[in-house]
């Protein structure tokens, strides 16, 4: 009797059950009573019908529908449901409609609907395409209300992946984004930061003042710990006193142990306690991805470990993993407490190099270099304390500063009537920062200084950084009428289109180049090609670090115009460097 698949039906189905089931599928019925069970069964059934034409416009509601959803009987009927789907959810129902309508498989999918009084409720809808079937000519969809399921699950999910005291992530999800930023920073080749925190002390606090104490403590150290980092960072809880913080841009690790800082300077603020106010502090572990952790759990290990070396060393401070990073993050943290007070204390000052040119064999000019008298480190070099100055932002303070003593360092020269060209260094963020030309014009003017008597010099990575504002900034430069040089050219990556827009005067071959150019082929190659790109680009060329004869003969038979070098002499203190200038009184021609 009936189909394989009918016998396997009736045969799990109780034995009462049978003789009913026979009789709802018995094949000699009339259509007539066939039509009227099967309306009475979709009439009565607890899930919503709908049947929609291929389009998605609703032509027939089962009365569930109102129930359900809110609205008035029939008010489906002639629309599509897309409109009331949540925007989340609704490209996603609109594909597998469509889908669906184009002949696809029958589908289940779950979405957000808005309900009649304005609250979304979570759907399952089971749709099949019977737009062919002669009975029914649509596409039919059986939903199912299961927002309480829904938000039991988003309950449970809650509940496994955040911590209930503090509403921080807790160790499993922190995990799971530690993974997760490791891989975006191995695509991106970028430097990622994991911190961990460990509240000191914790546990004698909450033994001794009690669980109400500890809780809120740690508490309010999450939210203290919140305040010091940014909102995108993920922060979590990962133990009873333990933190951790994903930092996924640490590309600076100035600004790392800026966080770490503030963090502890945070945590060793009193907490108010029931009675008293209480005092714990924090020992903080960095571990670097990929400097020192080349995967996810070694980025964990490594952090935890760093922390507790931090205890060891008595708490209250932050460790990087590796030692070389810790003496690193110290000094610049030295160096960053002293730029502060360099211009006060007036520690830095200028020397100048002379520049020479090469067929007069004349000095007609220096390079102001910067040097910084540390009252406990001594001499440092630019090359260590420039880029500190740049990351906390105080290098457009110093700069200006250099350019106004090198300006007046002109005038002084201008007054025994001598007239060098001065040339000096200005820092990637002071080029595109601020508007230096407004700055130039400025001290030039208040100087009184002739405006070819300065050289603006540019590393070549500084100007390609941003080409197309680098072209106005040093378009607006060259009319004030000052020179302009690329410094340290070859050592960055020149794109040559934008080298012939730009309004240089100078390119300046990198010591690196000079070096070795009497014996190594490919050296002598570059600074060869160096000196006929800059012909043919108008400009004219400066060898940096010419220290043999050797070179300068080189050099003076490709035509190079200018050389610095100790060949030549060495920084110099200005007087000295006037000393230089006497034998030559003419006007320089720029
Ligand atoms: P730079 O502008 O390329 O300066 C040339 C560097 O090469 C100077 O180092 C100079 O002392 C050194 N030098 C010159 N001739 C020779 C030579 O024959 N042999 C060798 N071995 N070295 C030579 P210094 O003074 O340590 O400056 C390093 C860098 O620091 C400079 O490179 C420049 O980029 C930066 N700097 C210096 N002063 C300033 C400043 O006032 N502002 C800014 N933003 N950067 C500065
Ligand atoms: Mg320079
Ligand atoms: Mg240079």
């Amino acid at each position: 009797m009936g189909t394989p698949i009918y016998r396997s039906v009736v045969r799990y189905l109780k034995p009462g059950f049978f003789k009913r089931a026979s009789n709802l599928l018995r094949l000699d019925d009339s259509a007539q009573d066939r039509e009227e069970r099967f309306r009475a069964l979709v009439q009565n059934s607890f899930d919503i019908i709908t049947i929609h034409d291929a389009d998605g416009t609703t032509l027939y509601e089962s009365p569930a529908a109102s129930r359900i959803l809110g609205y008035p009987a029939g008010a489906l009927v002639g629309r599509t449901p897309f409109r009331s789907i949540h925007p989340k959810d609704d490209e996603r129902a609109r594909e597998t409609f469509e889908n669906l309508a184009s002949g696809g498989d029958p589908v289940a999918i779950e979405f957000r609907y808005r309900h009649f009084d304005g609250s979304w409720i979570w759907l399952e809808v089971l749709g099949n395409n019977l737009l062919e079937h002669p009975g029914v000519g649509g596409i039919v969809l059986t939903s199912r209300d299961i927002t309480e399921r829904k938000h039991a699950d988003e309950k449970t999910q809650y509940l496994e992946n955040y911590d209930l005291l503090t509403g921080l992530p807790n160790r499993g999800l922190m995990l799971d984004r530690v993974n997760q930023a490791v891989a975006h920073a191995k695509r991106t080749r970028e430097r990622l930061a994991l911190m961990h925190i460990g509240v000191d002390r914790f546990k004698i606090i909450n033994e001794t003042l009690g669980h109400f104490v500890g809780d809120s403590l740690l508490k309010a150290a999450a939210d203290r710990i919140k305040s010091c980092t940014d909102e995108t960072n993920t922060i979590a809880r990962v133990g009873g006193d333990e933190f951790t913080i994903i930092v996924p841009d640490a590309a600076r690790l100035h600004t790392v142990s800026a966080t770490a800082s503030k963090i502890l300077a945070e945590m060793s603020q009193a907490f108010p306690g029931t009675s008293q106010d209480v005092f714990v502090s924090a020992s903080i572990g960095v571990s670097l991805f990929p400097d020192d952790s080349k995967s996810a759990d070694e980025l964990t290990k490594h952090a935890d470990a760093a922390m507790y070396s931090a205890k060891k060393l008595g708490r209250n401070n932050y460790q990087f993993f590796t030692h070389a990073l810790n003496e690193e993050a110290h000094e610049r943290m030295v160096l960053e407490a002293g730029l502060r007070q360099a211009m006060q204390r007036d520690e830095m000052y200028l020397v100048y190099q002379p520049k020479i040119d090469l067929e007069s064999r004349q000095v007609i000019g220096a390079e102001a270099l910067l040097r910084w008298n540390h009252p406990k480190l001594g001499l440092v070099a630019p090359a260590r304390f420039i880029p500190v100055a740049e990351e906390s932002g105080m290098v457009s303070e110093i700069g200006e500063w250099v350019l106004r003593t090198a300006c007046a360092q002109i005038r002084t020269c201008q007054g025994m009537d001598l007239f060098p060209q001065i040339a000096v260094n200005v820092s990637a963020h002071q080029f595109h920062q601020y508007d230096l030309s407004k700055l130039v014009s400025t001290v030039i003017r208040e100087e009184q200084i002739a405006p070819e008597s300065l050289e603006i010099e540019m590393t070549e990575s500084a100007v390609m950084h941003d080409a197309e504002s680098s072209v106005v900034t040093l378009e607006r430069l060259k009319q004030l009428g000052v020179g302009i040089a690329i410094d340290d050219f070859g050592t960055g990556y020149s794109s040559l289109s934008y080298l012939k827009r730009l309004p240089l005067d100078i390119l300046k071959i990198d010591r690196s180049f000079v070096r070795d150019i009497s014996h190594d082929a490919n050296d002598a190659a570059i600074v060869r090609a160096i000196i006929t790109l800059a012909r043919s680009l108008g400009m004219k060329v400066t060898a940096e670090g010419v220290e043999d004869e050797a070179q300068l003969q080189f050099l003076n038979a490709y035509g190079c115009e200018y050389a610095q070098g100790y060949l030549f002499g060495e920084p110099m203190a200005c007087d000295d460097f006037t000393e230089r200038l006497r034998p030559r009184k003419k006007r320089v021609a720029s």
